[in-house]
């Protein structure tokens, strides 16, 4: 079979990884040799597989790098890849399995909080063969959400009075599950390749990631 590129792109919460599990699914139903690969640091919801945000799990091989997996991946036809962006090698390995004929589908940030380009992800681009960005919902104003925001120090302790729902981040932050002193903290590490939910990124719009949060 002719290999290819598929590249599953857009911020958190906007159904990268529902949207993966569902290409392989189809593949799996169509009797071709799956695998699924997820980061191994990686272990927000689940330590062994795959997992969306509400919980829909994939069994996933783990790995740090992707070339721990080339034997696997040799004797599969289609090999989905989780978090594509955390992979220092993913560039190389999925243009080499393409080649050796494999569907390679990366589920992948495409920017950061800070809306650069995720490591060597968007170098993907022109080697890819379908490419899509998704959207989540803005958590703020219910527009089209493109971006990721990172919560500061000031945006987590302070819901916006425009937030219009329950399950915003930012009144669950108000009822003490993130304070303030736990995000300074977390700043201070490698910012880029921290890994959290909701209660450290929100997916906005391109006005909401301008707003200044107001304070209440
Ligand atoms: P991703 O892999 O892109 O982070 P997932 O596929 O894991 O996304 O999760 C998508 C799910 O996240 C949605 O089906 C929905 O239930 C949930 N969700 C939580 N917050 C949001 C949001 N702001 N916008 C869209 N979906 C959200
Ligand atoms: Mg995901
Ligand atoms: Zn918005």
């Amino acid at each position: 079979s002719k290999g290819q590129i598929q590249l599953i792109f857009g911020p958190m919460f906007s159904g990268k990884t529902t949207e993966l599990l569902r290409r392989v699914n189809r593949y799996r139903i169509a009797k071709y040799k799956t695998l699924l690969i997820k980061f191994a640091k990686d272990v927000r919801y689940d330590e062994e597989c795959v997992s969306t945000h509400d919980r829909h799990t994939g069994t996933a091989r783990k790995a740090l790098c992707l070339k721990e997996c080339l034997a696997e991946c040799e004797v599969h036809d289609v090999i989905g890849i989780d978090e594509g962006q955390f992979f220092p090698d993913i560039l190389e390995v999925a243009e080499a399995l393409a080649n050796k004929g494999k569907t390679v589908i990366v589920a992948a940030l495409d920017g950061t909080y800070q809306r650069e380009g995720f490591g060597d992800i968007i170098k993907l681009v022109p080697k890819a063969e379908k490419i899509d960005k998704l959207s989540a919902v803005c958590i703020i104003c219910n527009e089209d959400a493109a971006y990721t925001r990172r919560f500061t120090a000031e945006t987590a302790v302070h819901r916006p009075s425009s937030c219009p729902r329950e399950t915003c981040p930012l009144s669950m932050s108000v009822s003490g599950q993130v304070s303030s002193v736990d995000i300074q903290a977390d700043i201070s590490k490698f910012q880029v390749e921290l890994i959290g939910g909701a209660d450290k990124y929100m997916a906005v719009c391109r006005e909401c990631f301008q707003r200044e949060i107001p304070a209440e």
